[in-house]
Parts: C-alpha cells; sequence; structure tokens
C-alpha cells in the first residue's frame, strides 16, 4: 500500500502540491488526470524520492521513502538507502529512457546486478521471463533503436519490474507513441492490472481510465479536486472544474 499523506512542494514562489492525500490499496490501480502544469509529474516523482517533499510524507507498506524517523522528527536518508528504498517503487517515463549501448534483455537485467540483489545469471533468466510477459520474448538481443516506439517503451516496463517494486508509476507511458501502438502498452498495462501489481497511472486515456482503474483521481492547481471510482468522476463529476477538463479530452 502507498500512502500519500499531507504532502505539499513549491517550487520558489509556485506551489505545485497542495496538502494531496490519498492512500492506495495493495493492487489497486489508480488513474490520475488533470490539466497540464497540474503537478501529475511532481506527485509521481514525490512517490519515488525524485523530488523531495516540503510538508507531509509518503510511505510504501508502512515504510517512509526518503526519511527516518527519530521521535518526531523526520531525517533524509542517505543516498545509499534512498537508493535501496527507491526500487520499492518503478517508474516509466513517456520517453521509455533505455540505455542505448545496451540490448533489451541487457536493459531489463541491468539493475538487479548493479544494485547486487542478483547475480548476472538470475537477472538475465528473470530478464527473459518478463520480456516473455511484455510479449517480447524475440527482441531480448535487440537494441532499443532497432525497436518501435511501443516495444520500447514495453522493454522499459520490463525494467521497472526487473527490481520487483510493490508499486510501479507510470507518468504519461502511451503519450510519446504514435496512435497505432498505444494499444500494445496500454494492454501490458491492463495486464499488470490483472495480476495484482499496484499501479498508479498519469494518463490522458480515459477509455483506459475507465477500464482498468479502481480509482481516478483529478488534479488541479496542485491538489486533488476530486478522487473516486471512474463510474462517479468520469461519469457524474462533482466538481465543475473536472466536468470541464472532461469535455476538452473526451
Ligand atoms: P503535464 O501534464 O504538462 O506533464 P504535470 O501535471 O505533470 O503537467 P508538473 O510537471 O508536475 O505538471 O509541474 C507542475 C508545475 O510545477 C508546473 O507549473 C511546472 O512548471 C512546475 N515545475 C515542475 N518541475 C519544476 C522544477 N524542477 N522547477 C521549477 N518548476 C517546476
Ligand atoms: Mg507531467
Amino acid at each position: 500500500a502507498v500512502e500519500i499523506r499531507n504532502v505539499s512542494k513549491r517550487f520558489g514562489e509556485l506551489a505545485v502540491l497542495k496538502d494531496v492525500s490519498l492512500s492506495l490499496p495493495p493492487g489497486s490501480v489508480t488513474a490520475i488526470l488533470g490539466p497540464s502544469g497540474s503537478g501529475k509529474s511532481t506527485l509521481l516523482r514525490t512517490i519515488n524520492h525524485l523530488e523531495r517533499v516540503d510538508a507531509g510524507l509518503v510511505a510504501v507498506d508502512g515504510e517512509l521513502i526518503g526519511y527516518r524517523r527519530d521521535g518526531d522528527t523526520l531525517y533524509e536518508l542517505q543516498e545509499r538507502d534512498i537508493l535501496k528504498r527507491r526500487a520499492d517503487v518503478g517508474m516509466v517515463f513517456q520517453s521509455f529512457n533505455l540505455f542505448p549501448h545496451m540490448t533489451a534483455l541487457e536493459n531489463v537485467a541491468e539493475a538487479p546486478v548493479a544494485t547486487g540483489r542478483s547475480s548476472r545469471a538470475e537477472a538475465q533468466a528473470f530478464g527473459r521471463e518478463l520480456l516473455a510477459r511484455v510479449g517480447l520474448s524475440d527482441k531480448a538481443g535487440s537494441y532499443p533503436r532497432q525497436l518501435s516506439g511501443g516495444q520500447q517503451q514495453r522493454v522499459a516496463i520490463a525494467r521497472a519490474l526487473a527490481l520487483r517494486p510493490k508499486v510501479l508509476l507510470f507518468d504519461e507511458p502511451t503519450s510519446a507513441l504514435d496512435p497505432e501502438l498505444v494499444g500494445e502498452v496500454l494492454d501490458v498495462i491492463r495486464e499488470l492490472a490483472r495480476t495484482g501489481t499496484t499501479l498508479v497511472v498519469v494518463t490522458h486515456e480515459i477509455g483506459f481510465a475507465r477500464q482498468v482503474a479502481d480509482r481516478v483521481v483529478f488534479m488541479e492547481a496542485g491538489e486533488v479536486l476530486e478522487s473516486g471510482s471512474p463510474a462517479e468522476v468520469l461519469g457524474v463529476p462533482k466538481h465543475p472544474r473536472t466536468g470541464a477538463f472532461l469535455a476538452k479530452v473526451l
């Protein structure tokens, strides 16, 4: 489970997250919607401590991310310990971010070896399993430049799974893809949802959110304006701003 409690974050004068609280049960799928600049990416980045919070806290399965508690005070962890905790939170970006000089399999097997969690042989065996899960058994030896955008994104998903994260975050995973490649990536995410991985997906794919998400969160200007089941938030939005946003993207 992921617990986001009263998280606030500023960039200089700009309050980018304002007292955001969400709790994501194990195995749940949360879709985050909202206009550009509303703080969606920043919120995801606070969950794995790529971004420091100014107030509030984030915990995954009861463990604080980025901090340790001593009495009432939180102390930021050392870089080494931050990296350890961050392994619990996988992230997939819009732009894939694969290592260009490594094959698909090397990309997937890299982190478990580099972090000392697995031997190279174990990491490669698990890597092949993960590539099969995302439908890319035959591409293990291909370099990113030899793969389509949809295939690269599926490798990126396999790579994120290689550290066996407790939660997987997706930041607009299909927005850099040609329209005909969007479906294959959404299918992989749908399959992960079915197998009980806790997922948070920032997306503009409303149809996907309706089908796959347990919960839809609508953000604007750093605030969660509403959250609820897809039927509630997408069907009968309570907040007029949600309705206005949906009218634009649908
Ligand atoms: P989009 O849909 O365009 O991806 P978003 O909802 O993901 O938008 P964020 O990227 O979280 O929005 O940005 C929220 C606000 O914070 C924006 O106004 C952005 O300009 C600002 N911002 C984000 N990162 C930084 C930074 N490192 N320094 C200063 N301002 C930032
Ligand atoms: Mg963003």
